[in-house]
């Protein structure tokens, strides 16, 4: 067994408690439940319990691991499963996830099947894509007949409402009229089955600024949030949104100076590609002081997406293992040894969250 230290993701429990808070209070104000959605840091167990004792309506995640883990810790739920779920693993969603999302009537029959097994009454919401291009149904009169079906025909299953999903694939924000969309599409299957739906998923974190502009239509009354509660980035950089009632720095990822040189900043000899195949962009700016980390693409992945706390500091580039900073701005000393510290941004939260090499450590 190792007995190392470096590196670490330290995730701030009290600050990660702050923002859920924070998000549950402004979306329960306007009648709104929150999944609070885990797979982006892969589930971590001392954060699963804070969602499961905080205010969230429901825990949910992409992967059903998450799930299990927060039944093994023994968490209530509900839980919710938001990847639409393979045939394969319907034994295991059934017996690990209340509620699910869905699209596919193949599947939803297998789900009916297996829930009749476990005795166990799964609810199903129906993914509506509107234009995002990831999953849900595209023509509304299958959706339509889908939500009929299960109403009619299934036992074991209940329709529990509809839901769709935006900015994931085709970059597609969400706006009041997307949600009017949706509502539309709710009304219709209503109509058809004769009784409201419980539930209008109104998406996930890129959903939840009509919420905070007050331009959330009425009748959406649940959203899927991860990254907005973990990170709370995304909505301030891209949306320009005062997110100042949330803590950006949950996730810290620290990690150890194992070289300081002064070097040329431009690669001395014939240039070809790096050591993942790729044609490097080098910019001369004479001899640098550099320093050399020892964290690398394994472990994060993106090397753009790591911001350092220190200012003055700038990440060049990386290697497998090797993170490579300039700190030539820096203005007092580094040193071999030092530890350094980085913001994350959601995909190095995922990818670190989930390196055999980075240890992670829950601070109250
Ligand atoms: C990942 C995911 C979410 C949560 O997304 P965030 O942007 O992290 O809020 C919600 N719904 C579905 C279907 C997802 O796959």
């Amino acid at each position: 067994m190792l007995e190392k230290k470096y590196p670490v993701v330290e995730v701030d429990l009290k600050k990660l408690r702050q923002n859920i808070d924070e998000i549950v209070r402004r979306c329960k104000e306007k009648g709104i439940d929150v999944a609070g959605v885990v797979k982006g840091f892969n589930g971590i167990s001392q954060t699963l319990k804070l969602y499961g004792e905080l205010e969230c309506s429901y825990i949910a995640s992409s992967r059903l691991e998450h799930l299990e883990n927060a039944r093994e810790l023994g968490l209530k739920g509900p839980f919710l499963a938001i990847r639409i779920p393979m045939q394969s693993e319907i034994p295991d969603l059934v017996r690990l996830a209340d509620i699910s999302l869905n699209s596919e009537l193949s599947v939803i029959k297998t789900i009916d099947k297996e829930s009749g097994r476990q005795k166990k009454r799964h609810g199903i919401i129906l993914m509506a894509d509107l234009g995002d291009l990831r999953e849900g149904f595209w023509d509304k009169a299958e959706m339509l007949n889908v939500a009929v079906y299960i109403e009619k025909e299934l036992k074991n299953v209940y329709l529990a409402g509809i839901g769709t999903n935006l900015g994931c694939y085709g970059s597609i924000n969400a706006t009041p009229d997307k949600m009017k969309e949706l509502i539309a599409i709710a009304e219709t299957i209503e109509e058809a089955i004769g009784r409201r739906l419980d539930i209008i998923s109104g998406g996930g974190t890129t959903s939840f600024p009509l919420v905070v502009n007050n331009t959330m239509p009425e009748r959406i009354n649940h959203l899927r949030i991860g990254e907005g509660i973990a990170l709370g980035r995304d909505l301030e950089d891209l949306w320009n949104l005062d997110m100042s009632f949330l803590n950006k720095d949950v996730f810290t990822l620290k990690a150890e100076i194992i070289e300081i040189k002064d070097k040329p900043s431009y690669p001395v000899g014939e240039i070809f590609v790096d050591c993942f195949g790729n044609r490097g962009h080098y910019e001369d700016r004479g001899i640098r002081k550099r320093a050399v980390l020892a964290v690398g693409k394994v472990d994060f992945a993106l090397d753009s997406q790591l911001e350092p706390r220190l200012p003055g500091i700038q990440v060049l580039g990386s290697s497998s293992d090797h993170l490579i900073l300039d700190i030539q701005d820096y203005e007092d000393g580094l040193a071999v040894g030092d530890i350094l510290e980085f913001d994350l941004r959601y995909s190095t939260m995922v990818f670190l969250t989930n390196s055999k090499y980075i240890r992670i450590e829950c601070r109250e």
